[in-house]
C-alpha cells in the first residue's frame, strides 16, 4: 500500500486537468471584428421578438447570439443580459411576481436563486431537494406553497434536469409560475426538450464559471411572447421596442450585454455541443468506476435527464462507510493531484442574510423542513466541470486516487497529530 501524498507520499497525479476556459483564434477573430467595428454597445432593442435584426449593414452578435441560443434549447425566444442574477429577476417581474409574493427555492443552490426575489421585493421560501438527485423535490414544493406563493424556481442542478413533470403538475394545479433556474444546464435536456423551454421561462449564466461563458452575461428563454417584449422592456430601461427611445412603460433596469459578450458567446455557443457530450462521457465511465469504492456513492442520473450536462461532478461522501470524515477525504484528495471541494457548507437559509432578521419572514423552522438539503451539505463532494474535457486517462486518475485514499484509510489514525498540524 503506497503512502498517501498528504503524509509524504507521492501524488497519483502531478499534471494539470484541462484549464477552463477555452478559446482560440475564432474568439481573437471576432473580438477585434467587434473591436474595429466601433459598434461596442447593442444598438437595437426589440431583435428577440421582431424580426428587425441584421438588417442594414451593421450585425449584432447578441441578436445573433440569443437567436442561436434559443433555436439550440428548443425555446422560441432568447433575450440576453448581463447576468444570471439579471436573468432570474427580470423574468420573475416579467412572469408577474411582485412585492410581497413568495417565490419557492430549493435550500440548495446558489444564493442567486434565491436573492433574485429579494431583489424585486418578493420573498424566498425554502423548500427540500430529493435526496437521490439534488433537485427540487416536488412534495417539498407542494407542501411549501401557500396563498401568497406566485412562482416556483426549480434548479437543473450540476446540469442535471429537475423532474420538471412533477414540479410542473403541482405549479399547474396551484397556478404558479415555473421559472427555471439552467444556470448549470447549457445543452441540458429533459425528455429531449432543452432546458429552459420546459416552464414559462428559463434562466441561464455566462458568468466565469458556467459551461459557456463571456466572463459575464446570461440569457432568459421563453416561448411566451408577451413574456419575452416584458423581459426586453426590463432589461432596456423600461423602453418600448417601436416607441420613443426617451419613453419609459416601466421600472427597468439597463441590464444589456456588450457586442464583445456577444461575439464571444457566438463562439462559445459553437463549442457547447461537443462539450457537453465529452464531460457527459467521462463523468458516466467515471461514476461507474467510483460506485464500486465502498462510501463513494455518485449522484442518480433519471431516464428523462439522461442527456446532462455536467456543470459540477458530485458523488455522496460516506464518511463511516469509507471510514475517514470528508474533510480528511477531500485534504487527501487534492494532495494527491485531484482538485476536489465539499460545495456549500450549510443550506442557503442558514447564511446570515437569512437569520439576520433582515428580511420579514422566518426562516429558523427551516432545517427540520429540509433534512435532505442540510445532508447534503454533509455530504457532499464537487468536482468542476473543466476535469471532465479532458481524457480516459484522466478518469483513471480519479480513480487510483480515491481507491489510494481508500486503501490507505487507516493511516489517518496513526497520522491525526501529525494531520492537524498541516496547513490544509
Ligand atoms: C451562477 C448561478 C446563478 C447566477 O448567475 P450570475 O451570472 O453569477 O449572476 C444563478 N443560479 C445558479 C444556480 C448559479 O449557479
Amino acid at each position: 500500500m503506497s503512502k498517501l501524498a498528504v503524509f509524504g507520499g507521492e501524488a497519483v497525479r502531478t499534471a494539470p486537468f484541462p484549464s477552463w476556459p477555452v478559446f482560440d483564434e475564432s474568439e481573437e477573430k471576432s473580438l477585434l471584428e467587434v473591436l474595429h467595428s466601433g459598434q461596442w454597445w447593442r444598438y437595437t432593442m426589440g431583435e428577440a421578438t421582431e424580426a428587425i435584426a441584421n438588417t442594414g449593414t451593421l450585425r449584432s452578435t447578441v441578436a445573433e447570439f440569443q437567436e442561436q441560443f434559443a433555436q439550440a434549447h428548443n425555446a422560441r425566444f432568447g433575450i440576453a443580459c448581463a447576468t444570471g442574477m439579471a436573468a432570474l429577476q427580470v423574468a420573475l417581474r416579467a412572469l408577474g411576481v411582485d412585492r410581497g409574493d413568495e417565490v419557492i427555492v430549493p435550500a440548495y443552490t446558489f444564493i442567486a436563486t434565491a436573492t433574485a426575489p429579494l431583489a424585486i421585493g418578493a420573498t424566498p421560501v425554502f423548500c427540500d431537494i430529493d435526496y437521490d438527485t439534488f433537485n427540487l423535490s416536488p412534495e417539498s414544493f407542494e407542501k411549501a406553497i401557500t396563498p401568497a406563493t406566485r412562482a416556483v424556481i426549480p434548479v437543473h442542478f450540476a446540469g442535471v434536469a429537475a423532474d420538471m413533470e412533477g414540479i410542473m403538475a403541482v405549479a399547474r394545479k396551484h397556478n404558479i409560475m415555473v421559472l427555471e433556474d439552467a444556470a448549470h444546464a447549457h445543452g441540458a435536456r429533459w425528455n429531449g426538450r432543452g432546458c429552459g423551454s420546459i416552464g414559462d421561462a428559463g434562466a441561464f449564466s455566462f458568468q466565469f464559471s458556467k459551461n459557456m461563458t463571456a466572463g459575464e452575461g446570461g440569457i432568459i428563454t421563453t416561448n411566451n411572447l408577451a413574456v419575452a417584449e416584458l423581459c426586453e422592456s426590463y432589461i432596456w430601461v423600461g423602453r418600448k421596442a417601436g416607441r420613443p427611445w426617451y419613453e419609459h412603460h416601466r421600472m427597468g433596469w439597463n441590464f444589456r450585454l456588450t457586442e464583445f459578450q456577444g461575439a464571444l458567446l457566438l463562439e462559445q455557443l459553437k463549442r457547447l455541443a461537443r462539450q457537453t457530450i465529452t464531460r457527459r462521457e467521462n463523468s458516466l465511465y467515471l461514476s461507474r468506476q467510483l460506485s464500486q469504492i465502498p462510501g463513494i456513492r455518485p449522484l442518480h442520473i433519471t431516464d428523462y435527464a439522461a442527456e446532462f450536462a455536467v456543470h459540477i461532478y458530485i458523488f455522496r461522501f460516506l464518511a463511516e462507510t469509507f471510514g475517514i470524515s470528508r474533510g480528511d477525504f477531500v485534504t487527501a484528495l487534492n494532495a494527491e493531484g485531484i482538485p476536489c471541494l465539499t460545495g456549500y457548507s450549510f443550506p442557503l437559509y442558514r447564511n446570515p442574510l437569512f437569520q439576520s432578521g433582515e428580511i420579514a419572514h422566518d426562516y429558523s423552522r427551516y432545517s427540520e423542513l429540509c433534512p435532505n438539503s442540510e445532508r447534503a451539505c454533509k455530504e457532499a463532494v464537487w468536482l468542476e466541470h473543466r476535469m471532465f474535457l479532458g481524457t480516459r486517462q484522466d478518469m483513471d486518475d480519479i480513480v487510483s486516487a480515491v481507491a489510494k485514499v481508500y486503501a490507505a484509510r487507516h493511516s489517518f489514525e496513526s497520522h491525526r497529530t501529525e494531520l492537524a498540524s498541516t496547513s490544509f
